[in-house]
């Protein structure tokens, strides 16, 4: 049997991985790779794949320990022969980092370690070496701290337990009267390992580990035991990420960027994250270390003079300030900037993309940490993508397939209303970290942001700062602001992620968590108070806003060009209204693929008819009431027709139970009693006889018009007589009749019968004739299994994957709140299937639909309607099955475009 490789290293010549290895080493340790094969500047080090850490999920924490024992040692030797010194040394210590590194990159979702390798002994051995005691005590105790918290369990459960380390620091500041950990001693310090080490002992029972080797083991069973905390399953939930693919543990020489003034960390962008402009930018700290920057707790310096002098024009600050308070790096380290700028060109032209860089300056000498692709915006995504297209940079297909098309929602949202804006009070102004426009009540905690988000309440979450326990909170908020962090800040990254509106950094804003207030320019604003957030100014405004809706610029548009010049399925739009229907082709939709007619009965005075037609005692009451509701019907239809002119309009026979038009509560009973001609005894009598255990499975659907065939005859009539209308004037309409819930044969022959019947006797009264087609619905399984015979008499079939996802698995639509939650924490089902088609059984049976529709009838039009219809990967499904078009809500249309796309281009 081969040789399994779990330890692949890498840096000076010696490097076993490479970019492609991604799989395997995960984006961090590929990335370290090929940066080293790149013969750029990395610290030597080592990854253990991420088959290694599901061994440790399969076969045990022993086994695998055994399994990588010699080649761990081996590499440890390589990174010691390379940077000349020896782990655990008391003179001359090789420390280490530790970190996680997935296929997919997962911000701060897992642990990290560093200073690894440091014991009573080594310490002095660096503070000699290095001639800096305070670094090297502060090395130590920063080390026991996050290895007391990562690996010894030490971290406080939530956050209003008591963080022992954190307990003790404040501590000693408070003996020392000081205020910042800055101005620790290294006798404070040693001081601090000290008392950190024994609230190890007294917590766990547990002495702190001295030796280096045990100190490395322990801290990479636990970057692999982090892969199933609680926040990583919750982010990899949310961006669909597989339990499968495990984590990779990156262990690398440390080098140091808080080694004094001529050191410094920081984090680039190649590009414009928030915008997408060509423009090297980023944030560093001088005399730092990388989690300084990214915590957002010290406010970071930009990269370049560019974004410094941007920063000093947002903050309105002059040049002397700016020189004073932000000057670049390239201003204080100009050398180390070029060679900083000139990596950067070379990562770009060679990845062909936005690069997200990590660097540490070590006593003026430049070290590359990291390089992935860049999270970006919709905007910046789109913006990137062609503009990489115009420079040549990519091709069209790979244009297309950068952008990810949920993304696209970003670019969708709407922007405060000009006008409204105007005479907004601003408040306080913050970094611009994640575009869009949000407004919401203030929170101050995670927990509460979800808690009344889930009332249905808009919530602005408001933080000092945030870190990954709050991921749940940001994504209940419609935006969240902070008042410390830059752009590079856990919040600003999370919050592109998540395509939320995000303002950090807004100093001035005072954050008082106890009595749940926030100070500003003199104000005072509690918890549940109105404020607004511009995500793209970094504005912050007091109360609530209007929104309208968002411009697509000429990037989005030429985006979508490219998309349609590619993709096979066409995209329609499940519109129920004129206005729906012109924004859906505002956004490219080339045809309604489901017009829901019951929408219609709701508004103004026609759900008074519909209530007459359901109480009518007999045949000629309902016509009566039917009668009224025609003329109404045929204005919206024809509304809809002239709005999509020359474009297929799927209309839809009415669907759900009678009763859902009946009132419920007992004072509109009385008032529907009284208006209805009717008394409350015989209301509540009609409304009890129609009320049903299961309503889903109930009376609805094609059932409602095979027992009252005036229904479906007064909806074919306002269709036709609507088509003929605009054909009067000049406009083509092209109706196609659509009888939902079909499950038997029969069923549709019925209703198909009745619908070409009123038909012809329209045409008759009005002299003149229309094409239109009549197709179903293939929402019930036993649909796709017959759909060779109901092919044999339809023109369409459309599947409404809503009903079929809830009648092939047998769950209520109305009812998974209970539990499909827990299925998806518990991993029952991976993705929920009511948003994502089920791969395994609805899709079966939609193949099995489209095989046997196709099969009796080879000009059959075939689309979908349920709101998979707008999901990217749902989208790509269909397109395999061979379908003309898919079918979503008008937002979601440029979404369905580019996976369109992006499906017939893989
Ligand atoms: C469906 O069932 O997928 C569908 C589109 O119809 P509705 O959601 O109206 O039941
Ligand atoms: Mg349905």
């Amino acid at each position: 049997m081969a040789e399994v490789k779990r330890v692949y290293k890498f840096g000076a010549g010696q490097t076993e991985g490479k970019a492609g290895m991604r799989n395997e080493l995960g984006g961090k340790g590929a990335n370290l790779a090929e940066m080293s094969l790149l013969g750029m500047p990395v610290p030597p080090g080592f990854t253990i794949t991420t088959t290694t850490c599901n061994e440790y999920y399969t076969l045990g924490r022993d086994r695998v320990l055994s399994l990588l024992e010699a080649d761990v040692r081996s590499a440890i030797a390589f990174i010691e022969g390379e940077m000349g010194a020896k782990f655990g040394d008391r003179e001359n210590p090789l420390l280490v980092s530790v970190r996680s590194g997935a296929r997919a990159s997962m911000p701060g979702m897992m642990d990290t370690i560093l200073n690894l390798g440091l014991n009573d002994e080594a310490v002095l051995g660096l503070a000699k070496r290095t001639g800096n005691p305070r670094f090297a005590w502060d090395s130590y105790r920063r080390f026991v701290q996050m290895y007391g918290d990562v690996v010894l369990g030490m971290k406080p459960e939530s956050k209003e337990d008591i963080d022992p380390f954190e307990e003790i620091i404040e501590e000693r500041k408070r003996a020392k009267g000081i205020t910042s950990d800055t101005e620790f001693t290294a006798e404070d310090l040693q001081e601090l390992v000290v008392r950190f080490k024994k609230a190890v002992k007294d917590r766990t029972g547990r002495d702190f580990p001295t030796e280096a080797m045990e100190q490395l083991w322990g801290a990479v069973l636990a970057v692999f035991g982090s892969w199933m905390n609680d926040r990583a399953k919750l982010y990899r939930r949310l961006n669909k990420i597989p339990e499968e693919w495990g984590t990779a543990v990156n262990v690398q020489a440390m080098v140091f960027g808080n080694m004094g003034d001529t050191s410094a960390t920081g984090v680039a962008f190649t590009r414009d994250a928030a915008t997408g402009e060509r423009l090297f930018n980023g944030e560093f700290l001088v005399n730092a270390q990388g989690e300084d920057v990214v915590a957002g707790i010290r406010t970071p310096q930009p990269i370049t003079i560019e974004g410094s002098r941007r920063w000093a024009k947002l903050k309105g600050v002059d040049e002397a300030t700016r020189k004073k308070v932000a000057p670049s790096l390239q201003e204080v380290m100009p050398k180390v900037f070029e060679e900083l700028d000139a990596i950067e060109h070379r990562l770009e032209n060679h990845y062909h993309d936005m690069q997200d860089i990590e660097f540490t300056v070590q006593d003026g000498r430049l070290w590359m940490l990291q390089t992935r692709s860049g999270k970006r915006t919709g905007k910046a995504m789109v913006k990137m993508a062609m503009d990489m297209l115009a420079e040549g940079l990519i091709d069209e297909k790979t244009a297309v397939e950068r952008v990810e098309p949920e993304k696209l929602d970003e670019l969708l949202h709407p922007v405060f209303e000009k006008a409204a804006l105007s005479k907004a009070k601003t408040i306080a102004l913050g970094l611009p970290a994640s575009p869009g426009a949000a407004s919401g009540r203030i929170v101050f905690f995670a927990e509460q942001a979800e808690e009344w988000a889930e009332k249905g309440e808009k919530v602005i979450l408001v933080r000092l700062e945030t870190s990954p326990e709050d991921l749940r909170g940001m994504h209940a908020a419609q935006g969240i602001l902070t008042a410390r962090g830059g752009m590079t800040s856990h919040a600003a990254v999370v919050a592109r992620g998540m395509g939320k509106c995000c303002v950090s950094g807004a100093a001035g804003i005072e954050v008082d968590y106890s009595k749940r207030e926030l100070k500003v320019s003199g104000g005072l604003y509690k918890e549940g108070d109105w404020i607004s957030l511009d995500g793209s100014t970094g504005k912050v405004y007091e109360g609530q806003i209007a929104t309208s809706d968002a411009e697509m610029d000429a990037d989005f548009a030429h985006l979508m060009e490219l998309a349609d010049k590619y993709a096979k399925l066409e995209v329609h739009t499940n519109a129920d209204t004129p206005r729906d229907s012109k924004v859906a082709r505002r956004f490219g939709a080339t045809g309604i693929g489901l017009c829901r007619t019951e929408h219609m009965f709701f508004e103004g005075d026609r759900i008074k008819a519909m209530r007459e037609m359901i109480l009518a005692h007999d045949l000629k009451g309902r016509q009566a009431a039917l009668a009224k509701l025609l003329p109404m019907q045929r204005e919206d239809f024809e509304g809809i027709f002239e709005a999509m002119a020359g474009l297929p309009v799927t209309v839809r026979l009415l669907d759900p139970p009678l009763h859902e038009f009946l009132p419920k509560v007992e004072s509109q009973i009385q008032e529907v009693a009284a208006n209805s001609g009717v008394t409350v005894e015989a209301l509540k009598a009609r409304i009890e006889g129609l009320s049903e255990v299961n309503p889903m499975l109930g009376f609805r659907g094609c059932r409602l018009g095979i027992v009252y065939p005036e229904i479906t005859e007064m909806q074919t009539r306002a269709i036709i007589e609507a088509a003929l209308k605009l054909k009067k004037k000049g406009i083509e309409a092209k109706p196609e009749i659509m009888i939902p819930l079909t499950g038997i044969l029969k069923e549709f022959q019925n209703q198909r019968a009745v619908v070409l019947r009123t038909a012809e006797e329209v045409f008759r009264e009005y002299k003149d004739r229309v094409n239109f087609k009549v197709g179903t619905m293939i929402e019930i399984p036993r649909a796709t299994l017959i759909a060779d015979q109901i092919a044999q008499e339809a023109d369409f079939f459309s599947f409404g994957t809503n009903d079929l996802t809830q009648m092939t698995f047998g769950f209520s639509r109305d009812d998974i709140g209970k539990f499909l939650p827990y299925y998806l924490e518990q991993g029952i089902l991976k993705v929920d299937p009511f948003r994502s088609i089920d791969p395994e059984g609805v899709l079966e049976l939609m193949k099995t639909g489209v095989t046997k529709g196709r099969g009796a009838k080879k000009s059959l039009t075939i689309g979908i309607c349920g709101e998979h219809g707008g999901d990217p990967t749902s989208v790509g499904y269909c397109h395999e099955l061979g379908m003309d078009y898919v079918s979503c809500s008008p937002f979601r249309v440029p979404i369905a475009r580019l996976a369109a796309a992006q499906a017939a281009i893989r």
